[in-house]
């Protein structure tokens, strides 16, 4: 269990939230123009690092909002909530 700080709400408790995966996952602009294993890799292959990892997340027993979340996968400490549209810290 952790905390996880909604933008919306504030800190609630883990057990509120649900994880929606990868975040930044770009859906291709022509899909027709792709191969099957582009098509599959886009739908179905994601990254799984031990360490910094940018998801996607929801507060589906709150204000039912998406945003991401920047979070080490080992200590599971966030080190940054933010929007969705907006680009993740460090990046420009
Ligand atoms: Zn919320």
């Amino acid at each position: 269990m952790f905390l996880i700080e909604c933008p919306w709400c504030g800190p609630r408790d883990e057990s509120e939230f649900d994880c929606g995966g990868e975040a930044h996952i770009e859906r291709p602009a022509d899909p027709a123009e792709l191969s099957d294993e582009a098509w599959a890799d886009y739908l179905f292959m994601r990254t799984n690092p031990k360490g910094r990892h940018r998801e996607r997340w929801v507060h589906a027993c709150g204000c039912r909002r998406w945003f991401n979340i920047e979070r080490d996968t080992v200590s599971h400490r966030i080190t940054a909530v933010y929007r969705m549209g907006r680009k993740p810290p460090g990046r420009r």
